[in-house]
């Protein structure tokens, strides 16, 4: 059973923010700073985006919000 978080009584974070930060976006993109892999999101959706290369967090480049 999973414990209920109530998100209004951390006067920090909406359920929209939640939601906004927690969607996956056609088109974000990551780059390694070190190879200089970069990786694109082909298929959005829900969940947390947090890409690994060469032992460190890939750095976000690119944001379709950003660019609309
Ligand atoms: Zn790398």
């Amino acid at each position: 059973m999973a414990e209920e978080v109530d998100f209004s009584s951390s006067g920090e974070w909406s359920v929209d923010e939640w939601t906004k930060e927690w969607t996956i976006h056609v088109g974000m993109a990551y780059h390694c700073l070190k190879c200089g892999t970069m990786v694109m999101v082909t298929k959005g959706g829900i969940g947390v985006m947090e890409p690994r290369c060469c032992g460190r967090d890939m750095t976000l480049v690119a944001r379709p919000d950003d660019i609309r």
